[in-house]
C-alpha cells in the first residue's frame, strides 16, 4: 500500500523539504503505547514550523494524506499501516516558558504540543506553579491531551487551558482564546466560532502550542498530591503489558470498568489481547496483539455489556 503512493519521484521531494531523515515504511507499532500496528509510508519527525508549512503545502499540492500523532498512547494503528505521511513533532515543539504573571499569584505559561505531560508537570513543580497536578502519570504530549482533553480526578485539561495555537492543513496558523473553543469528556468538539475561520472548521489541525493558567503555590503540597495521584494508579492500573489508557469512556453516571468487570469480561482474551484483570478498563496486548485482536475484543466487550446492561460503550482510543 505504501508504495502506491510514495513513488520515488515523491520520496525525493520530501526529503528535499526536511532537515532531519525520513523513516520510509516505518513500523507504527514502536510509536504507540498499544505496540500495534503496521507501516507507515513515512514517518517525519518536524523540525520547526516552517518546515510543518511546507509539508502541509506539498501534502496539498501533491494529495498526499497526512497525519499528526503525539505519543501515541491513545491510539490504535490498524494492521495494515497508513498509507500516508505520519508527522511527529520535534525538540522545536518541546518548550515551555512563563509568558506573564497575573494578579494573585495567576501566571500564564506557553507550552509546546510535542512536550510530555510528565516533564510540564515536573517542570511546574519546579516552577512552584499549581494546577497541572492532576495530570501526573498520564504519558502522553500536550498536543495530544489537548485534542483528547485529557484528565483525570475530576480535572481536565480544558480546566487550565487559556489558548491553543494550531496549523490548519491549508497552513494557516490560529491562536484561539478557550472561550472560543469546546471541549467536552474526552473531547475537543470543533471550533464553533464561525467568524474564526471557515479553513480552520472541520480540517485537519496540527496544535503546535497552548498556554496554561497557572497558580503559584507550595510546592510541597503539590508533591504530595503529584505522589497521591500516582499512589492511586498504581493500585489500580495494570502493572504489565502494553495498553492504551482507558479504552472506553465512562458513561454518563457510571464507569465502564465497573460494567465489563459486573459482565464478568475480566480476562476475556482474543488473540493477544485481553481485558485487563487489574482493571476491566483496560485492554491489554499480552504479546503480539494485533488490531484486529483489540478491535474483536472491543465489539464483544461492547456487545455483551449492552445485553447486560442497555448501554453501549463508546471507545475512548483513537484509531489509525
Ligand atoms: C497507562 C495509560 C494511562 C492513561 N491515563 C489517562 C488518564 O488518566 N486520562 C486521560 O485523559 N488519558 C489517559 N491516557 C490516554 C493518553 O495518555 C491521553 O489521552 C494523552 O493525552 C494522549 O496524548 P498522545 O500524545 O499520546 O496522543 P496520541 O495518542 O498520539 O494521539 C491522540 C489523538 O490526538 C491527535 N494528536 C496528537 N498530537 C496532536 C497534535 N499536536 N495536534 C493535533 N492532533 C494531535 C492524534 O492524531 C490522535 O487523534 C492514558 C494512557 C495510558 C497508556
Amino acid at each position: 500500500m505504501a508504495d502506491m503512493v510514495m513513488t520515488a519521484g515523491v520520496r525525493k521531494k520530501l526529503q528535499a523539504l526536511v532537515g532531519s531523515p525520513i523513516a520510509w515504511d516505518c513500523p507504527l507499532r514502536e510509536y504507540t503505547s498499544f505496540h500495534i500496528g503496521g507501516p507507515a509510508a513515512a514517518l517525519i519527525t518536524v523540525q520547526d514550523l516552517e518546515e510543518l508549512q511546507s509539508l502541509l503545502q506539498f501534502f496539498i499540492a501533491d494529495h498526499i494524506k497526512w497525519h499528526i500523532i503525539g505519543r501515541g498512547t491513545n491510539l490504535l494503528v490498524s494492521d495494515a499501516g497508513f498509507d500516508g505521511v505520519i508527522l511527529l513533532l520535534g525538540k522545536e515543539f518541546t518548550t515551555f516558558s512563563r509568558i506573564s504573571a497575573g494578579e494573585n499569584g495567576g501566571h500564564i505559561v506557553q507550552a509546546g504540543a510535542g512536550c510530555s505531560l510528565t516533564r510540564l508537570v515536573n517542570w511546574s513543580l519546579e516552577q512552584r506553579l499549581s494546577g497541572l497536578e492532576f495530570l501526573t502519570g498520564i504519558p502522553g504530549s500536550i498536543g495530544g491531551a489537548v485534542v483528547m482533553n485529557a484528565g483525570a480526578w475530576g480535572r481536565d485539561l480544558s480546566d487550565v487551558l487559556v489558548a491553543v495555537t494550531f496549523i490548519t492543513s491549508a497552513g494557516q496558523v490560529c491562536t484561539v482564546p478557550r472561550a472560543q473553543l469546546a471541549f467536552g469528556y474526552r473531547i475537543w468538539h470543533d471550533l464553533h466560532d464561525y467568524e474564526l475561520s471557515i479553513a480552520a472548521a472541520g480540517a485537519e489541525k496540527v496544535v503546535i502550542n497552548v498556554s496554561l493558567q497557572l497558580q503559584e503555590a507550595d510546592p510541597a503540597q503539590m508533591r504530595t498530591l503529584c505522589q497521591a495521584y500516582r499512589d492511586k494508579r498504581q493500585m489500580t492500573q495494570p502493572k504489565g503489558g502494553p495498553n492504551a489508557g482507558s479504552f472506553f469512556k465512562n458513561p454518563p453516571g457510571d464507569a465502564a470498568g465497573r460494567l465489563i468487570e459486573a459482565s464478568g469480561l475480566k480476562g476475556l482474551t482474543i488473540g493477544g489481547a485481553m481485558v485487563s484483570v487489574a482493571h476491566a478498563n483496560f485492554l491489554v496486548n499480552i504479546g503480539g496483539a494485533t488490531a484486529a485482536d483489540v478491535l474483536e475484543l472491543m465489539e464483544t466487550v461492547q456487545l455483551r455489556v449492552r445485553e447486560d446492561s442497555g448501554i453501549l460503550l463508546e471507545p475512548e482510543v483513537h484509531f489509525l
